[in-house]
């Protein structure tokens, strides 16, 4: 242990400085202090680690005159005058022009009239304003920009990096930075260092200290990088030891089963199936009954983008279980996908008279009474349900291996109470995103990760096609066209304001005017999350039988929805979904051997969305989208990751930070490798912070 060890080794005293409650650190007063409790900061430490989310750095500051197109940046000046208006649709419109030496730049507000008296307050005052610069024939303009009045008297030559925190409303720029520096001033003396000191010296990784001061307040941008790239390699090292641990105990703890493999298997399988198995598919169910046949506990993902043909290789890894005389058990996020993995797997399972059964919130009790039975004395080999699965009194008499589909809408933790109701089954996780490796390593690292990365033949690209408003006459009447030739379409619109009522509304008029006014003569259908599980599962038979021609749907059809004869799909407001939803959307109509047209519908403003649409026009590759979009939205987004519980990272960014990731992963097994308990003296302090840390996540399934 190093001297600065030992000073801050009783960390979790109660008197040490960083656990004073941030109500007594200087410059908070109680009403701050509750509005920093909304960011769940309640004491100094917690101060500590409020980084900014960016930095104002005036040392390279923007003209107004050099501004371009679709760039983020600060700019800096003299607000010179503003005014309000309203627009056509009736929303509130602030303009506030901020002038420097070159020109006048136009902040835009939308629906903020009370700007008005305070721009009128402000007027000749020193601003800054972040946003995205739109550059234009009639001027340059920021929509919606974040700004805040400067003190200074000529903030243009005070050339200083300047965090920028992120704020809750009533929360001001000014105070936060204020608080900070009393909480940093308090107790940074008292930060415990807690990377080994020889890790830190092979990574040439700056003392904590050190790192936590100038990610407050750089003195420069390489003092800032340094910081950075520390605290990085610090968050990504937990959670990387995390994984390491439980991948740990998960593995060698108990011995998983050895499923005995039968010879003949991958022949009578592949007798049984209406076409041939790609290679991948091949491949891949070789590698997973390669686990299922050693005594390691299977805990494997895979990948493959939509319509890759996940649900076969499924099939295989649950009749080597049933072969050996185990359970299985299928989880699907929704109570549609449950559905059609039932229907699907029954007729797979056809010829192998398997006794299968499925288990979703709207069973009737009696129903579900009669499932648990013959779960619990063997007769049932396969359940398919929803998380239903876990949350009933299910109890089953042998269950040896556990499916989990589309994983990423699921949390960790559920994964794991289903994968307790067995002995150490073997768990295969599914995921139709294609996750990039980065994130995989980040979100998976626990698990080994196999992939199909070939789609059945003859299936071709969706052509997709990015319409505007003007457009729309003509894109009902391709639709009309293809209507007429009996293909069927898909017609989805998005959640409003993430609201599921109102979102069930908008679906409603938009099922009613289609019907009543622009397919009279076509059978229209609705289906929204708003609707019972039966009534949704009857539409969604009507639609697979052929008897609604145009299904107008909000994202409850997302993921895997198998119906081969819809292969048109008009999206509206696609502006307002990510490019992965969007792949996924489109991944619907990919389902046979005939070219499926996908429409998206949108007039975006901002330089994101109108990239977004025109990559997904260029673009039908799940695994590159991936990447593209979590570059453009970064992995907090990227399909709910954040949901899982393992992406508390509050500075790492699994794109930009990858090689970091690379050689925090590695010293975090390499130790866990040499130390598997963290036993040793020196690594006590690490083994403290990863229970703080990651305890559920480490410690859930052992004892
Ligand atoms: P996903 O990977 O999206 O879950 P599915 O398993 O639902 O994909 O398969 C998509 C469709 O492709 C299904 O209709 C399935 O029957 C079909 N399919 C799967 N594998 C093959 C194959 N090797 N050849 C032809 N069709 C296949
Ligand atoms: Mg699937």
């Amino acid at each position: 242990m190093t001297a600065s060890d030992q000073q801050a080794a009783p960390a979790r005293h109660r008197d040490n400085p960083l656990n004073t409650p941030a109500c007594f650190v200087k410059g908070v007063g109680p009403s701050t202090a509750l509005l920093l409790a909304k960011r769940g900061i309640q004491t100094a430490g917690d101060l500590l680690l409020h980084f900014p989310h960016r930095y104002d750095d005036r040392t390279q500051l923007r003209r107004i005159a050099q501004l371009r197109d679709g760039e983020k940046v600060t700019v800096i000046g003299r607000l010179a005058g503003c005014e309000g208006t309203r627009t056509k649709k009736g929303r509130f419109l602030i303009k506030a022009y901020l002038s420097d030496d070159t020109g006048t730049l136009e902040l835009v507000f939308f629906n903020q009239w009370f700007l008005k008296n305070t721009f009128t307050r402000l007027h000749g005052k020193w601003l800054s304003a972040y946003g995205a610069v739109e550059v234009s024939p009639w001027g340059v303009r920021m929509a919606n920009p974040e700004w805040e009045e400067l003190d200074e008297e000529d903030p243009l030559h005070s050339a200083r990096i300047t965090p920028v925190y992120p704020l809750t409303e009533g929360l001001y720029q000014k105070t936060v930075r204020r608080v900070v520096q009393n909480a940093l001033a308090l107790c940074l003396d008292h930060v415990a260092e807690l990377l080994p000191e020889a890790m830190r010296a092979r990574h040439r990784l700056v003392g904590i200290r050190e790192a936590l001061l100038n990610i407050h307040h750089p003195e420069d941008a390489g003092k800032l990088d340094l910081a950075r790239r520390r605290l990085v390699f610090e968050e990504f090292f937990f959670l990387q030891l995390a994984l390491a641990m439980r991948k740990r105990n998960l593995q060698e703890d108990k011995p998983g089963i050895a499923f005995p493999l039968a010879d003949d298997f991958d022949r009578r399988f592949q007798a049984a199936l209406p076409f041939a198995l790609t290679t991948a598919q091949q491949r891949v169910i070789a590698e997973i009954r390669a686990d299922m046949g050693s005594t390691r506990a299977m805990n494997r993902l895979l990948q493959g983008d939509v319509g890759s043909g996940k649900t076969v290789v499924a099939t295989a890894a649950i009749l080597t279980a049933l072969d050996a005389g185990y359970q299985a058990a299928l989880m699907a996020p929704t109570e549609i996908l449950a559905e059609q993995h039932y229907l699907t797997l029954s007729r797979m399972l056809q010829p192998f008279g398997v006794e299968l059964h499925l288990l979703i919130g709207s069973v009737k009790p009696k129903g579900k009474q009669i499932v648990r039975e013959r779960l619990a004395d063997g007769r049932c080999q396969l359940v398919i349900g929803t998380h239903a699965l876990i949350q009933e009194s299910v109890g089953f008499k042998k269950l040896g291996l556990v499916i989990i589909d589309e994983q990423h809408r699921f949390g960790v933790l559920q994964r794991l109470e289903l994968v307790q109701k067995g002995l150490n089954p073997d768990v295969l996780v599914m995921s139709a995103t294609p996750i990039p490796r980065t994130l995989a390593l980040t979100v998976y690292g626990d698990l080994d990760v196999s992939v199909i990365d070939e789609l059945p033949p003859g299936r071709k690209p969706v052509r997709t096609f990015w319409k505007q408003e003007k457009d729309r006459a003509n894109v009902y009447r391709g639709i009309e066209r293809f209507l007429a030739e009996g293909r069927q379409a898909y017609v989805v619109c998005p959640l409003v304001e993430e609201n599921e009522r109102l979102t069930a509304q908008a679906a409603t008029e938009l099922y009613e005017r289609l019907q009543g006014e622009v397919f009279p003569t076509r059978r229209v259908g609705l289906i929204h999350g708003q609707m019972g599980a039966w009534e949704k599962q009857e539409v969604m038979e009507r639609f697979r039988a052929g008897e609604i021609d145009l299904l107008v749907a909000t994202t409850v059809i997302e993921v895997g929805v198998d119906v081969p004869n819809a292969t048109v799909m008009m999206v509206e407001n696609a502006d307002r979904f990510g490019l992965a939803t969007l792949h996924q959307l489109r991944g619907r109509i990919r389902r046979s051997d005939r070219t499926a047209y996908c429409v998206l519908m949108a007039d975006p403003s901002t330089a994101d969305a109108k990239h977004r649409l025109r990559t997904l026009e260029q673009c039908d590759d799940g695994f590159r989208l991936a990447d593209e979009d979590l570059r453009l939205r970064g992995p907090g987004e990227f399909y709910g990751t954040r949901q899982s519980g393992l992406l508390n990272l509050r500075l790492a960014d699994v794109v930009g930070d990858a090689h970091t990731l690379e050689l925090a992963r590695r010293e975090a097994f390499a130790l866990v490798k040499a130390d598997p308990e963290l036993a040793l003296p020196e690594h006590r302090p690490l083994r403290e912070e990863l229970e703080r840390r990651y305890h559920s996540l480490v410690w859930a399934t052992v004892s």
